[in-house]
């Protein structure tokens, strides 16, 4: 059993971003600038957003977050957003989900230039993503490819099962997964909460993508010998011997399934790490593919 080490594979697309940053700067060009929008105050979106803040300066990237209380108007929002878009300096928006009941998060998403869109959530994207046009990647889905592709796991031919069908993890990594592409070229099957069988489903997959947002889901028994097992969830679980009160778990009974893999993501260090340096990707792309 091999770890798909996403912290170490993070750092080198972070150390390749930085060198190109560089030369950008000592050539006189722009400087990729990412705005974060933040609003309210949950523990977990913080966490998101200043660790992605902090690696722009890392890279040399300007970033600039931009928080609202939690009973911000809508229409505030989406008036942010279009200043931002308005914006020549600014490369790159995000909005880090999930949103207060007020705000529907599709006029979000919506809202932002599909060409500073870096988390790739805008339909548009999404589209051009399905056709195989030049588009940014959610970044998720993005960083689990760099992942695959830095390891040289072979995807051609392979039997992919995905759980969990979001528009920002899941059903773009379904589709990802089956275009014919280096990292593509499975036959892949997307399971969801009404999907049955599961159990019989997985024990065929030779590549597993765990997204369903629950805590030790995957376990061994789902598991075929020599599977290569992607966890991307991410929960906060009640932990009272740990400093913060809680611990972070994965959708994957680790100890559980790890034994069995040919390949396994920890968290964290996994998924979490190639999320935010794929986001990094998108927004140098923003800067120079102008625009996607
Ligand atoms: P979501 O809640 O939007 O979607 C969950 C999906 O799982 C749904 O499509 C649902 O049908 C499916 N599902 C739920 N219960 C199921 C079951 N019992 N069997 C089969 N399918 C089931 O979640 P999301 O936004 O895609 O996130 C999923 C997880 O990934 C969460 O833990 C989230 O925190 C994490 N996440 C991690 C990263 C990262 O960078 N590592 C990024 C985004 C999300």
């Amino acid at each position: 059993m091999q770890i798909l080490d996403g912290r170490l594979v993070a750092q080198t697309v972070k150390n390749d971003l930085k060198e190109k940053v560089d030369i950008l700067k000592a050539q006189g060009k722009k400087t990729p600038h990412l705005a974060a929008i933040l609003v309210g105050n949950n523990g977990a979106s913080e966490t998101y957003v200043a660790s992605k803040v902090k690696t722009c300066a890392e890279i040399g990237f300007h970033s600039t977050l931009i928080r609202f209380e939690e009973d911000v108007e809508e229409r505030v929002l989406l008036q942010k957003i279009q200043e931002l878009n308005n914006n020549t300096d600014i490369d790159g928006i995000l909005v880090q989900l999930p949103l207060p009941k007020q705000i529907a998060e599709e006029k979000v998403i919506n809202t932002i230039a599909v060409e500073k869109d870096v988390d790739g959530f805008h339909p548009a994207n999404l589209g051009k993503m399905i056709q195989g046009q030049a588009a940014y990647i959610p970044a998720t889905p993005y960083g689990i490819l760099l992942l695959l592709e830095h390891y040289h796991i072979e995807t051609k031919g392979k039997h992919a099962v995905v759980i969990g069908r979001s528009n920002i993890v899941g059903r773009p990594m379904s589709i990802l997964l089956s275009q014919n592409t280096p990292t593509g070229n499975c036959t892949v099957t997307l399971c969801h909460s009404h999907t049955r069988n599961l159990r019989d489903i997985c024990l065929q997959a030779d590549i597993i993508v765990a997204a369903l947002g629950k805590p030790e889901f995957l376990t061994a028994d789902m598991v075929k010998e020599g599977a290569v097992v992607i966890d991307v969830g991410i929960t906060r679980v009640k932990d009272d011997s740990k400093k913060k009160g809680y611990a972070i778990k994965g959708d994957v009974h680790y100890e559980n399934v790890a034994p069995k893999c040919s390949y396994i993501t920890p968290v964290p260090g996994g998924v979490g790490a190639m999320t935010i340096a794929a986001l990094m990707q998108n927004t140098y792309l923003a800067v120079t593919q102008n625009k996607l």
